[in-house]
């Protein structure tokens, strides 16, 4: 069995106490300085972990609204109102680690299930019909069942399948590995490596994770060094809300590890996603006794939003509809849709056991349809990991203030192609209405002219046009 005993990271990035007196000191915070930090975000300057923590510890209502307003601000300037679209993939339950809130967890006795190359292609395309271009793979750690050759054997079944729809891009959730591992994933062709860090406080992260590789701390908290070292400009980072007892201490863990990236790599998360705890099969409740209330999490989301300005925030349907439509007002840039959480959910023809239990299930179709009656516009947009935006070239872009005029275009040309290839007659004109009332929101006229002269291409049957 793996184990990373002995590990010592190269820097001790992340420090408990520190991160606890920061948060006591911060409470002493003025308004004039809650203030001073509020304009610095306003003008999409980010914000150091210090002045994050003045706004975690601040409970005054006035400074709260503001926080709300600027996080939706923030979202509409920079990405204008478009939302990526995203499901994920589960390809092996098989788990060697005792993670104490997870389904998947070693010590549920179920039949456990890996896909054959076969059901890959499967469920590839029944997540193609739904309208997806872009998963992210799931499985549990098990080097002997679900070792990383199988992991890129699979990257390469569906990278190779040549089919109506079409899966762009590949994002791969798996546990945090070797430099060598990451480099394989590389050549094969990833978009982001995500990886939870569960919770950043060291004394509850080896409490829910008892045994098995993930119990190293640092092994696992320094994935991401390693991976940028084996050339993976883009991680994606996130904390599992419910696990420790202040979810303040965690949006500070991912501040410092944002700026232990930046400082290190000259480039930070690409993408931070904020998953709570969910009930699961087969786990002990006793995990989930530090749940964060709506409103607190609504708080956390829109301030990691006022802070990393640039980086895309995710919401899957772990959570319900109302809260990701209040989530997608204060800085969500992606969602999934119409997911499933077990191994071969999608075809389904038996059903497996799902890691844990979703809030929204509503298919894609339904998400879609919602999302435009919320004047957004669903994006199934890939061009940025295509066109070799990413990591410091991604953040230049974002950060001169350009990403919208590639992302409202190619979200309208996009939904374009999905209206076309799955959607039905009423459908069609329902996103012609929205198109033409976005496309006035292109500022610049000949990438206006050029989007809308694609979009009747696109018409025409041309395929796969991106800015
Ligand atoms: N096995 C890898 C790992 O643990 O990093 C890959 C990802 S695992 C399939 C996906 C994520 O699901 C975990 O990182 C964890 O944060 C989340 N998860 C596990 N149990 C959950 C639960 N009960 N509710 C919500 N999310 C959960
Ligand atoms: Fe395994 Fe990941 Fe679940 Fe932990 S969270 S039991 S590592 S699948």
């Amino acid at each position: 069995m793996l184990n990373h005993d002995g590990f010592v990271p190269d820097e001790e990035f992340i420090n408990g106490d520190y991160i606890r007196e920061t948060l006591e000191k911060s409470k002493a915070a003025s308004d004039e300085e809650i203030e001073r930090i509020l304009d610095k975000a306003d003008r999409f300057e980010g914000l150091t972990h210090l002045e994050v923590a003045a706004l975690l510890t601040n409970e005054n209502p006035v400074h709260l609204e503001r926080i709300f307003q600027i996080a939706g601000k923030i979202k509409e300037h920079i990405y204008g109102d478009r939302i990526v679209m995203f499901a994920p993939l589960y390809l092996s339950d098989y788990c060697i680690n005792g993670c104490t809130y997870c389904g998947f967890n070693c010590h549920h006795k179920y039949q456990r299930k890996k896909l054959t190359m076969d059901e890959v292609r499967e469920e590839v395309r029944i997540l193609e019909k739904m309208g997806h271009k872009r998963l992210a793979l799931e499985a549990g750690e098990d080097p002997v069942n679900c070792p990383i050759e199988y992991i890129l054997d699979c990257i390469k079944t569906i990278y190779d399948m040549k089919t109506d729809g079409e899966i762009r891009r590949v994002n791969v959730n798996i546990a945090s590995t070797s430099v060598e591992e990451f480099r394989m994933l590389k050549e094969a062709g990833i978009g982001t490596y995500i990886l939870f860090q569960e919770t950043y406080c060291k004394e509850t992260y080896e409490k829910m994770h008892p045994h098995g590789p993930k119990s190293n701390y640092w092994y696992h908290t320094t994935a991401f060094d390693r991976a940028m070292e084996a050339g993976i400009d883009d991680v994606g980072g996130g904390v599992l809300y419910g696990l420790h007892d202040d979810p303040n201490f965690e949006v500070m863990g991912l501040m410092l590890h944002n700026e232990h990236l930046e400082k290190k790599f000259g480039v930070g998360f690409h993408t931070i996603s904020s998953p709570r705890i969910r009930p699961a099969e087969g786990t002990d409740p006793t995990a989930m006794d530090h749940g964060v209330d709506d409103e607190k999490f609504k708080k956390l989301v829109a301030i990691v939003r006022l802070a990393v300005p640039f980086t895309g925030m995710i919401i899957s349907t772990r959570e319900t509809m109302e809260m990701r439509k209040e989530l997608i007002k204060i800085g969500i840039s992606q969602i999934s849709g119409g997911s499933s959480v077990d191994v071969g959910g999608y075809s389904a023809r038996e059903r497996n056991e799902p890691q844990f239990v979703l809030s929204d299930s509503r298919t894609n179709e339904d998400v879609v349809d919602w999302l435009m009656e919320e004047d957004v516009v669903p994006s199934f947009c890939t061009a940025c990991y295509r066109s070799g935006r990413t990591g410091d070239r991604f953040m230049s872009l974002a950060k001169s203030g350009n990403i919208k005029n590639v992302c409202l275009p190619n979200a309208l040309m996009t939904l374009t192609e999905y209206a076309c290839d799955y959607g039905t007659d009423e459908f069609r004109s329902k996103v012609d209405r929205l198109v033409e009332s976005k496309l006035p929101k292109i500022d610049n006229e000949k990438v206006r002219i050029l989007v809308a002269g694609n979009i009747e291409k696109i018409k025409s049957g041309e395929r796969d046009l991106f800015l």
